[in-house]
């Protein structure tokens, strides 16, 4: 697989700062990716995973800081976009020395970066890199229930015809039971909504089918079934062409980050064949927005501004159909705007 490189990804997508950090004694290969500071300090989650390859890594962090500039734009928040990511299996004994290592990378940055729960990391782990960074989020709560919130906000903002129109007969299809999607499933159920479920590992398969009355379906299948709304909450890039062919939803609506595997031609297909996609940095914008509110320190009308998620979807959506672009391109635009208008408020970056 071919990806960008830092340096082509710098200057095309205006990434502001990429540290590729090691250290060999730990064992870390790791990567912050700042994409834009313009709002304020960027803030995205610590990912640990294995890649394939170390260009995977730097890849996986471009795409995901870009995703959180345009997440945190839309939600109205003043804070910018970044991520990073661990080179690492989540299980490896060392985790420790992997995180502390990490986090004293972090800390170099001086604040331009405050780190969150990702795949892969835990609220444990975020205490642990608190002890190095001054400034870092979840490190009291878990967002994941604020991000499936956010979910089902969205997709009952797309799917609904009327102010009370429920979830109740509403067919959804949710790929991933990992931290969101269960939660998704749950608030789902309790709607009224017919829920399908897979997840690679069998055992939240089987709690969430026993607490939630959801139907089982093969991993292979879920994505192309014959519903309403098909919701990915597992890991990117699971909408590719061949998905597309056979996608029987009409909107595609979930958790996962940089869930279409080409964004812009893939963005526009779906469009074309009349599928209602609400781009993931819409619709998962509810993690972000608590993580904001807990480095703010102030939890006031949390829950109603994460239902704001769904006010957002409906006016995207009116203007992706109005304008016929797909939603991508239109949200994307709408990020830009404000960060072109706070750019112009500060002279500073006025010519960037
Ligand atoms: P998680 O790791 O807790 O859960 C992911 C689940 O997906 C796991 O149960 C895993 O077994 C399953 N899975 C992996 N590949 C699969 C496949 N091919 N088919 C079916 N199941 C598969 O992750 P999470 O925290 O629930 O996040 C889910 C997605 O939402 C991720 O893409 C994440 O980046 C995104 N997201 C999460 C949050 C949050 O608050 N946790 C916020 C924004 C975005």
């Amino acid at each position: 697989m071919t990806h960008t490189s830092p340096t082509v990804a710098m200057t095309d997508r205006d990434f502001e700062q990429v540290v590729l950090c090691r250290d060999p004694g730990a064992g870390l290969e790791s990567v912050i990716a700042i994409h834009d500071t313009t709002l304020g300090p960027s803030l995205g989650g610590i990912r640990m995973r294995a890649y394939p390859d170390p260009d995977a890594a730097v890849a996986d962090a471009l795409n995901l800081a870009q995703a959180m500039t345009y997440k945190a734009a839309l939600a109205g928040l003043a804070l910018g976009g970044g991520k990073s990511v661990i080179n690492a299996d989540p299980t490896a004994p060392n985790r420790r020395e992997l995180l502390t290592a990490h986090a004293r990378y972090i800390n170099s940055l001086a604040g331009r970066y405050i780190p969150a729960v990702d795949m892969g990391t835990t609220v444990t782990d975020l205490e642990l890199v608190g002890q190095y960074v001054p400034r870092v989020s979840s490190q009291r709560r878990d967002p994941s229930s604020f991000t499936a919130q956010g979910v089902v906000a969205a997709i009952r903002a797309a799917v609904r015809v009327s102010e009370d129109t429920s979830l109740a007969g509403v067919r959804v299809a949710v790929q991933g039971l990992g931290h969101v999607g269960r939660l998704v499933v749950g608030l789902l159920t309790r709607e009224g909504a017919q829920v399908l479920v897979s997840d690679i590992d069998a055992r939240p398969v089987a709690a969430v089918v026993a607490e939630t009355g959801a139907t089982a379906v093969p991993i292979d299948d879920v994505l192309v079934e014959d519903v309403d709304v098909v919701c990915p909450c597992a890991t990117g890039g699971v909408i590719t062409e061949p998905v597309l062919e056979q996608l029987k939803a009409r909107y595609v609506i979930g958790a996962a980050n940089n869930v279409l595997a080409d964004a812009p031609g893939l963005a526009d297909q779906l469009a074309q064949r009349g599928v209602i996609h609400v781009p993931d940095f819409v619709a998962n914008a509810g993690g972000l927005i608590a993580c904001e509110a807990e480095i703010r320190g102030g939890d006031t009308d949390l829950a109603d501004r994460v239902e704001g998620i769904g006010t957002t979807t409906h006016e995207l959506l009116q203007r992706a159909g109005a304008e016929r672009r797909s939603t991508v391109a239109v949200a994307v635009e709408l990020a830009q705007a404000r960060l072109d208008q706070r750019r112009a408020q500060r002279p500073y970056f006025a010519t960037r």
